[in-house]
């Protein structure tokens, strides 16, 4: 099933899940067992991200290949195209293919660490609109493809981020669209104002009902916090540091549950200020689950996930249903 065909048919508000392949065999076995327990939260689909440059295409595919077998939820593969062998690009795509995995994110990528990047260099990918053409000729309706989108503007490594503008991207994002694209992602970010403003804009100029995913990230800890969202370029609103004084920094407890308190208001206020067309909601893993699920329970908008797989089965009530999350929370 695609991503599109299942956001077509939704109904309420829904979560999608973003992992990253571990590195180790143990790590791998202990990731399957979460991504299998956080299907509890009925993701519309869940992603895995590619390294740069294909680094570790194998893990990638081997992870994407066992979720799609074994978890009952469409699996999205990323796919970056610029600084990797077209060959790779083939193979990835083919193995895939065979693995019945019907969703592409089709990404430029970052260049790998110590490797020169260069835009313009002559090759056939140059930016993540020639993946988008290239899968839709050679792939065709094999996959339904999602793309990228920044709601402060993409910036490019260490660049000064007073460059940083959505609508420098928005023709390109237009572009990667008009190829294609079936789907959008966002880079995360904190700033609801500012995805607001994204949103009204990519209605406007680029589509006005292309499946928008608002990116987010929980806050686990305040280092991880402050480290993701400065390599993102994701502002961090006023309020929001100040709701993190010098005395909890280095609380992660405290940290985690005023993370959550943060994140279920910025997925009300874009529930809400969108009258509910922004329903489905990305978040950025890290592969870790504690905080998802206390998002997703106590969210007044999300938690509804938890009350329909409640109707759906007439032996759970809801308080089973909330210890089931409760007991997603056991490793992190
Ligand atoms: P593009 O859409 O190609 O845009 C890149 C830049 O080029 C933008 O500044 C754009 O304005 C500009 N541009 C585009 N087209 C043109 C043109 N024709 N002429 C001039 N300028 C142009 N990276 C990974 O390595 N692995 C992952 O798994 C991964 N997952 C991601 C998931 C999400 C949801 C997001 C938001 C990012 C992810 N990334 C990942 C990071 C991504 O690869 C980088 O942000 C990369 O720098 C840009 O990729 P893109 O697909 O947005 O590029």
């Amino acid at each position: 099933v695609t991503v599109k065909q299942r956001f077509d048919e939704l109904k309420g508000p829904c979560v999608s899940l973003e992992f990253f392949p571990p590195k180790t065999e143990p790590g791998k076995r202990n990731l399957l067992a979460r991504m299998e327990r956080m299907c509890a939260l009925n993701p519309l689909f869940i992603t895995v991200t590619w390294a740069a440059g294909g680094t570790t295409a194998g893990k990638t595919l081997e992870l994407a290949t066992i979720a799609q077998r074994e978890l009952n939820v469409p699996v999205c593969m990323h796919l970056t195209c610029t600084n990797m062998n077209k060959d790779i690009i083939d193979e990835a795509l083919k193995a895939a293919r065979d693995a019945d995995i019907r969703n592409i994110l089709a990404l430029r990528g970052d260049p790998a660490i110590g490797e020169e990047w260069s835009p313009d260099a002559d090759t056939e990918f140059k930016y993540a609109v020639d993946l988008v053409r290239y899968i839709k000729k050679n792939y065709g309706d094999d996959f339904c493809v999602g793309v990228a989108a920044y709601p402060e503007g993409h910036c490019e490594g260490e660049a000064d981020e007073s460059l940083q503008d959505p609508m420098r991207d928005l023709p390109y994002l237009k572009e990667k669209v008009d190829a294609g694209a079936d789907f959008i992602i966002t880079q995360l970010f904190y700033d609801v104002d500012k995805f607001l403003s994204f949103e009204k804009l990519v209605r406007e100029k680029v589509s006005s009902d292309i499946p928008m995913f608002p990116g987010l990230m929980p806050i686990n800890s305040h280092l991880l916090f402050n480290r993701a969202a400065k390599l993102s370029h994701a502002s961090i609103p006023q309020y929001i540091l100040d709701r993190f004084p010098a005395s909890v920094q280095s609380d992660d407890n405290r940290v985690k549950e005023i993370g959550v308190e943060i994140l279920i208001e910025i997925i009300e206020q874009i529930h809400e200020k969108t009258n509910g067309r922004i329903k489905a909601f990305h978040f950025y893993t890290l592969n870790l689950e504690r905080a998802i699920a206390q998002i997703v329970a106590k969210s007044p908008t999300l938690s509804k996930i938890l009350e329909e797989e409640d109707e759906a089965d007439d032996e759970w009530d809801s308080d089973v249903v909330l210890q089931d999350v409760d007991s997603l929370t056991l490793d992190d």
